[in-house]
């Protein structure tokens, strides 16, 4: 029989069958040996009965005499040993077993014989490989003679020994279980009529009640009256009919709190096949229950938002078919439902933009999802509006997009919100930006300070006015300190009043910038106590102050040179009446037939020199008004001031040595040094000028003249014995129209221009003009140019020949007089007759021209600027195409320097004033043809 298959029921079953049978034959052996005992000897006809008795016993029996020899045995011992009857009597059995097995059987008999005490134990037996656990009972009885024998029987329990342990091992299975279950799992088992049985401790932790109080007792005690009369109904058919039942149950705990259990209800079925007991497992399913609820709040929360978010949720295939959409997406698209809003594809249908669909698509392919994506799409009237859109692609196990899930809103109103916000922010924008140009067009900054904090807040333009940098912190203190200590008390003042009483301000007041400069401000503050606040404007009116300022020292100098003017206006008219009544005063007199030849020639010297100081005074005038006017040019060009020292000495010299006085010249450069870049003329006026006052103002001594190398500079000099000039007048000198304020004879000579003159002269020739003078010793005038060598260029110059005679050694030139006034051709006639052989006289450009194309050999044109029909100026031009040999020399009137320019420009090669005086003549003539 194979236990294996046996349920421990069966086992059970069978070892109770095994353990009755043991017994009945324990019985009946005890009754045999005490009828054997009572005949102490078994005699041979009893032994064959014996063995018929024995075999009829299904256990091996035995009887071992003292030498442990089996001498009777029944046939279930044979069998046990697998050996014939004949092989076992008078044997030992020793070899039979193996030895540790035989002998300990040898052990046990050896005591049982001895002692005469039964025994009984469980032993190990292997016969021919197979092992056996047996029980071995063994007593011994004598026999008459006194011999000792040893009765045993034995009893194979090798199967319930296996049973045994098999229902030992299901034991501590069914105890494990059990400990476990009743670690996990709350259990109680309730009779047939509900009635709690049995609970285990975590019964009693949940539900907060004792063993005591819940055995006895139905689960009533614990009903939470959650759920329905028909919920319990439905577990106690279920289990009634013998079937298991799971749910969840809501119970309440001894404190009133709720707690949910996951309960499985296990029916124990009777013979009767009705339930007589139910074991409930319930296991703590309240944080459960709560995520279940949890879920299930969050499914009606969702189908809740999806139809009645303002946003447009929709679900669609891959190719743009509606799956579902909310109220908001049908609403926002203007269709009338959900029916209407299928027929469209989204895919197609909405996007204004085809390219739009392309890019949405090509991105969630992509990147699986898409945020943020905006475009404009259509409504079923046609209107386009603006979509924000977010959608997710949902795929399938093998990675297909089978749905995308999207929301959609429609931001129309907020994108042109957006736009207009945008719109304005740039029109705020460029208002600050025209405000900060204005701002710095103006000079205007604007400030305010908080009343509570004093702190500041400044526009760019403040900082600039302050010159301290953007990071300058500014505070009403550190901005009260910039202002001047005259200033400051008044913008003290003023704040104060404004926080206190909410009084404007309008001051005007000076500063000091973080770089020092001193700056006039005008600073407006208007107070706004209800916001706190102090705020203003604050310009920079330095310039304006400074304008002012100008404007008023130009008025008073405009005042000053009216009066100097109309002084030097009257002074003009004076000097120019006085030389014009002595020419006509003088002119009268002498037609006077009677006049003695001295008178006459006496007559004539005063109206040449009143006609020649005259002269002076236009000459003057007209320069002073050019200069004045600005029109006053510059001809740069290569200048040898050698020459003209020394062309101005012979031009002098005479006049000095008239006067009984010495003149000397001083060039310290040699002559291929002394040239340098300066206008020739203005050079030559300076000198002039100097020199001629030199002469003017000396009556004895000597006059010395010249310059000297200083550095980059020439220094000039012209040094008279004269009266000298006081040291109060030493500046004046330079000043226009002063001369008409200076009290002195003398010095009234003139009409106080020709300093002023020779001044703007210097200036404008890059030097600087000074003098030193002692009144009755004489002056020192010096005058500085820039020493501008260009040394490549030379003066080519015809040389000013200084010889002692002044012989004319000119002679036989054939000249050209051309000139439209009458009396100033005779006297050119007469000036030149010494040096000419053959004069030719013409009244206009035109016969110049015509006369000087006729004779090609002539030598000289003196050639008259204003002349009718053709001017000199053209007359040379056109002259100088055919004849550039011939030496043209220009007469210019009122010496006007630009006439003196433009001739030399035109081709003449150099130029007079008029009125022509003789000795300058014959010095240009000398100059081009005494070679
Ligand atoms: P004026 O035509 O009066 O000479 P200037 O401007 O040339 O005008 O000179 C101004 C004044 O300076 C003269 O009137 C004279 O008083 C004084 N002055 C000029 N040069 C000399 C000099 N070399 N010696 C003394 N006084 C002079």
């Amino acid at each position: 029989m194979d236990y294996k298959d046996k349920t421990n029921e069966e086992l059970i079953f069978e070892l109770n069958k095994l353990q009755f049978e043991h017994n009945t034959l324990k019985e009946d052996y005890n009754k045999c040996i005490a009828k054997h005992k009572s005949q102490e000897v078994i005699r041979p006809n009893e032994k064959e009965q014996i063995k018929v008795i024995l075999d009829l016993i299904e256990f091996p029996i035995f009887i071992k005499d003292n030498d442990h020899k089996i001498t009777l045995a029944n046939s279930a011992f044979f069998d046990i040993f697998c050996m014939e009857e004949e092989c076992v009597i008078g044997k030992t059995l020793v070899e039979t077993v193996p030895q540790k097995e035989s002998e300990h059987f040898l052990k046990v008999d050896r005591g049982v014989l001895e002692t005469g005490i039964s025994d009984q134990q469980e032993e190990e037996l292997t016969v021919k490989g197979f092992s056996h656990t047996i029980l071995t009972r063994k007593s011994r009885f004598l026999d008459n003679s006194g011999n000792r024998f040893l009765v045993g029987y034995i009893q194979d329990i090798t199967n319930r020994k296996k049973a045994e342990k098999i229902l030992q091992e299901s034991f501590k299975e069914i105890a494990d279980y059990k400990f476990a279950l009743d670690e996990s799992a709350i259990i109680t088992i309730t009779d047939e009529n509900g009635i709690i049985k049995t609970v285990n401790d975590n019964f009693c932790k949940i539900s907060q009640y004792t063993r005591e109080e819940l055995v006895g007792n139905t689960h009533r005690l614990i009903n939470s009256k959650f759920h329905s009369k028909a919920f319990f109904k439905e577990m106690w058919d279920t289990i009634i009919s013998g079937k298991v039942w799971r749910g969840l149950i809501k119970n309440v705990k001894k404190n009133g709190e709720y707690y949910w259990l996951d309960s499985t209800i296990v029916p124990f079925v009777g013979v009767n096949k009705s339930p007589y007991q139910y074991l409930a497992i319930r296991f703590d399913s309240t944080d459960y229950k709560n995520v279940i609820d949890n879920i299930a709040r969050a499914k009606n929360l969702h189908s809740s938002l999806f139809d009645n978010s303002a946003i447009g949720l929709y679900q669609t295939t891959p190719k743009g078919e509606i799956l579902s959409a909310n109220n908001a997406i049908i609403k926002m698209l203007k269709f009338d439902s959900l029916e209407d809003l299928l027929q469209r594809d989204l895919k197609t249908g909405s996007y204004v933009n085809e390219n739009k669909r392309i890019e949405f698509e090509t991105i969630i392919q992509e990147r699986g999802k898409i945020t943020d994506f905006e475009s404009e799409w259509y409504t079923k009237n046609g209107d386009i509006i603006t979509i924000l859109e977010e959608a997710t692609a949902t795929k399938n196990t093998k990675g297909e997009i089978v749905r995308y899930d999207g929301s959609v809103q429609d931001i129309t109103f907020k994108k042109k919100i957006q736009n207009e916000l945008i719109e304005a922010i740039k029109k705020v924008e460029e208002s600050k930006k025209l405000l900060n140009e204005t701002g710095k067009i103006g000079k205007v900054g604007g400030w305010e300070f908080n009343i509570d904090t004093l702190k500041q807040i400044w526009t760019e333009e403040t900082y600039l006015i302050h010159e301290v940098d953007f990071d300058f912190d500014p505070n009403v203190e550190n901005g009260i300190n910039f202002y001047t200590s005259a200033s400051k008390p008044i913008i003290d003042k003023a704040i104060k009043r404004a926080i206190e009483f909410g009084e404007s301000f309008d001051l005007y007041l000076e500063i000091i910038t973080a770089k020092n400069n001193l700056r006039n401000v005008h600073a407006i503050g208007k107070a706004d106590i209800e916001n706190r606040r102090i705020y203003g404007f604050f310009q920079d009116i330095t310039l304006q102050e400074q304008v002012k300022k100008e404007l008023i020292k130009a008025k008073e100098m405009a005042q000053e040179n009216d009066k100097l003017k109309s002084a030097f206006l009257a002074n003009m008219s004076h000097e120019i009446r006085t030389p014009m009544n002595g020419i006509l005063g003088f002119s009268e007199l002498l037609k006077n037939p009677k006049l003695s030849g001295e008178q006459h020639q006496n007559y004539i010297q005063i109206i040449e020199k009143s006609g020649k100081r005259m002269l002076n005074i236009i000459n003057d005038i007209v320069d002073i008004s050019k200069i004045e006017a600005g029109l006053m040019k510059m001809d740069i060009k290569e200048s040898n001031i050698n020459e003209q020292i020394e062309y101005i000495y012979t031009f002098f010299k005479p006049e000095v040595k008239a006067k009984g006085m010495q003149l000397f010249i001083k060039n310290t450069l040699p002559k291929k040094e002394a040239s340098i870049k300066t206008d020739r003329e203005k050079l030559f006026a300076i000198l002039t000028n100097l020199v001629k006052n030199a002469i003017k103002y000396s009556n004895k001594g000597s006059i010395e003249f010249g310059y000297v190398k200083k550095g980059d500079c020439l220094e000039f000099f012209v040094k008279d014995t004269g009266i000298g000039i006081s040291r109060d007048r030493q500046e004046a000198i330079f000043e226009r129209f002063i001369q008409a304020e200076i009290e002195d004879e003398m010095a009234r000579q003139g009409a106080g221009l020709g300093l002023s003159i020779t001044k703007a002269y210097v200036e404008m020739l890059g030097g600087n003009i000074w003098v030193k003078s002692e009144e009755g010793i004489g002056s020192i005038f010096y005058f500085t140019l820039p020493y501008n060598v260009e040394s490549s260029k030379r003066n080519n110059l015809k040389k000013i020949e200084e010889k002692g005679n002044t012989e004319n050694q000119v002679k036989n030139l054939k000249i050209l007089i051309a000139e439209d006034d009458e009396i100033s051709e005779m006297l050119l006639s007469v000036n030149v007759s010494e040096f000419s052989n053959e004069i030719i006289n013409v009244r206009t450009g035109t016969e110049a021209i015509e006369a000087c194309n006729n004779n090609p050999d002539l030598d000289l044109i003196l050639m008259d600027i204003q002349m009718p029909s053709l001017d000199g100026y053209e007359a040379t031009r056109q002259i100088r195409k055919f004849n550039k040999d011939v030496i043209i020399i220009a007469q210019t009137a009122f010496g006007l320097t630009g006439d003196r320019e433009k001739s030399l420009d035109v081709g003449c090669n150099d130029y007079i004033t008029k009125p022509i005086k003789k000795d300058e003549l014959d010095s240009l003539i000398k100059k081009y043809f005494n070679k």
